[in-house]
């Protein structure tokens, strides 16, 4: 690639909405260009590193035993009606209609499409497993796309799919790619963390996310600093000491005017946040549900979501506590009739508590669970905390931040069951296929490679995945004998096979080198007037060298050169 000719300019100055480094640098490099919130052109030096990418995730799927398919974008609607999933994925779904107006989905996933594929073609357990996967491009309406190609709404995606006649078949190729996975991520240059995970809008039990841990990433991880636990903050749990003690001093009610908030109890009262019970009221799909946990905790909404089945879920205003006659501020599970009740199994305290009277400026102190007031929905809705105790080992909890580039998830039968995805087994029974299920975002891994591998001067590519191994800079391009000897250079080393781009742009030394850091090239060959004349050398040198040491090395030693750039 001559950079002279080559499509997609760098810039000097950063983009002005560039929310993360990978966003900013990308932009600045000329890899990417948006043409609307979410939605990017892909220059060539940026296809060039996604094709890598999608290489690396094709041998090592193929490795794993799983075989490419090319599934549609286009899908009838009715696939995600019967499979329950339109509201599932409610706006984040694009939906249209066609010219006979039949309502179609542009893909989000497709696991509806290929249960239905397979429901066609597997009729015995000889014919299982199968495990498909593609490279698509998906299409989500996200609300808020974000950090260039970390959050977008069109991207490319690896997802596989598999079908196995039992649970220990599925157990194996789950493991099975789980392992190739993390030869994918290796052989990217990223050093990602697999956390136990919330299955969200696909389904399923078991499921496990890649994180790569990044200041800049949206998703909370829970790490143990002992042990090997890491789980996404939304299915994060962890160990909460329970508190027992001998005060029995019975139901009483004190007036508390004002105070209303759990940090004021504590301060009225004197006593430590866990001796006082927060009542949390929700109005789930239309229907208040009232939530109550320990004072010292917070409610996980996603645990929460999860217990009820919803996907509408959202805090109650005053005004509708008020008309179920609940009292702000003042809210009780004493004596209270006709709202249902779910709480955290930490109330469940042998202990007496601070709760509500619901009643205007009053509390009731010594309140007990199963003796002043009864909850029989106990489910863990705890939101971990910074220094909570490990749920393995009880070693200390810390909270990080970072950007989920893979997920994988064991499905169990729940599209076969939909889709009449069933076998004959050994016994000539029909059975509905177990199914997993195991996605890449593509673009996203560019994205998160950027985010982890850069400096100030801009991106530092691993070998693996960069656009070209090597980036020759002819300095003075004016001068007749730099350029021939940079052309020499250059056209030898294509022919030899290195993925190379020449600057042969009639830029300033300056402006070259600081393109060349930009763009992030492993190896930068330098060939000058002073070069030539120093031994008619190139001078080369490594992007990840932070004290710019270079060699020299005999323009025609082509050996050497190839060796160093390898
Ligand atoms: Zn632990």
């Amino acid at each position: 690639m001559r950079l002279s000719q080559s499509f997609g300019k760098t810039l000097r100055e950063d983009p002005a909405d560039a929310d993360t480094n990978s966003h900013r640098l990308l932009v600045k490099a000329g890899f990417i260009n948006q043409l609307f919130a979410g939605v990017y052109s892909y220059l060539p030096l940026a296809l060039k590193s996604l094709k890598k990418i999608e290489n690396i995730i094709r041998e090592e799927m193929d490795l794993a035993g799983a075989q490419e398919i090319l599934l549609p974008t286009l899908q009838p609607e009715d696939i995600w009606q019967k499979s329950g999933r339109l509201d599932a994925f409610g706006d984040t779904l694009f939906r249209l209609k066609d010219r006979r107006d039949r309502d179609l989905v542009l893909g989000p996933t497709h696991e509806e499409v290929v249960s239905q594929l397979v429901t066609g073609h597997i009729r015995s357990y000889r014919d299982l497993p199968v495990n498909l996967y593609q490279i698509q491009t998906k299409l989500r309406d996200e609300a808020r796309p974000r950090a260039g190609l970390i959050r977008v709404r069109e991207f490319a995606m690896k997802d596989a799919y598999s079908f196995h006649a039992d649970q220990n078949d599925l157990d194996k190729t789950y493991d099975r790619m789980v392992r190739a996975y993390r030869s994918i991520f290796a052989r990217c240059g990223l050093n990602v963390r697999a956390v136990e995970a919330d299955s969200g809008a696909i389904g399923g039990k078991d499921s496990q996310e890649f994180i790569l841990l990044a200041d800049t990433g949206e998703d909370e991880i829970v790490l143990c600093d002992s042990c090997d636990y890491a789980a996404n903050m939304e299915k994060a749990e962890s160990n909460i000491d329970n508190i027992i003690d001998d005060s029995k001093d019975g139901l009483k009610e004190i007036e508390t005017p004002g105070v209303k908030t759990i940090d004021a109890l504590s301060k009225k009262f004197g006593v430590s946040k866990s001796k006082i019970l927060k009542s949390v009221a929700y109005i789930v799909e239309g229907t208040m549900v009232l939530v109550m946990i320990r004072g010292d905790l917070d409610v996980n909404e996603t645990k929460l979501s999860n217990y009820l089945g919803a996907q509408d879920l959202r805090i109650a205003s005053d005004v509708e506590l008020k008309e179920r006659g609940l009292v702000p501020g003042f809210m009780s599970p004493v004596g209270l009739d006709g709202v249902r009740i779910v709480a955290d199994p930490s109330i469940d305290a042998q202990t007496d508590l601070i709760v509500g009277a619901n009643k205007e400026d009053y509390h009731y102190t010594g309140a007990r669970h199963k003796v002043d007031f009864l909850i029989e929905e106990l489910v863990d809705l705890n939101r971990v905390q910074q220094g909570d105790k490990c749920i393995k080992c009880g070693g200390s909890l810390k909270i990080e931040r970072g950007i989920e580039v893979g997920h994988v998830f064991k499905l169990g039968t729940k599209f076969s069951d939909t889709f009449g995805a069933t076998f004959l087994d050994s016994d000539g029974i029909e059975k509905s296929m177990i199914m997993g299920c195991y996605g890449i975002g593509v673009g996203r891994i560019l994205g998160a490679i950027v985010e982890s591998n850069h400096d100030e001067k801009g991106i530092v590519f691993p070998k693996t995945i960069s656009p070209a191994q090597i980036i020759i800079v002819a300095l003075n391009n004016d001068d007749i004998t730099v350029r021939d000897a940079a052309n020499q250079l250059y056209e030898t080393l294509v022919e030899r096979g290195i993925e190379t781009i020449l600057d042969d742009r009639d830029e300033s030394p300056g402006v070259k080198f600081a393109d060349a850091d930009l763009i992030g090239i492993p190896v930068r060959a330098t060939v000058s007037a002073r070069s030539l004349r120093n031994g008619n050398t190139v001078e080369m040198k490594k992007r990840t060298d932070a004290n710019n040491e270079s060699i020299n090395i005999s323009l025609d030693d082509v050996k050497t050169i190839i060796e160093t750039i390898i």
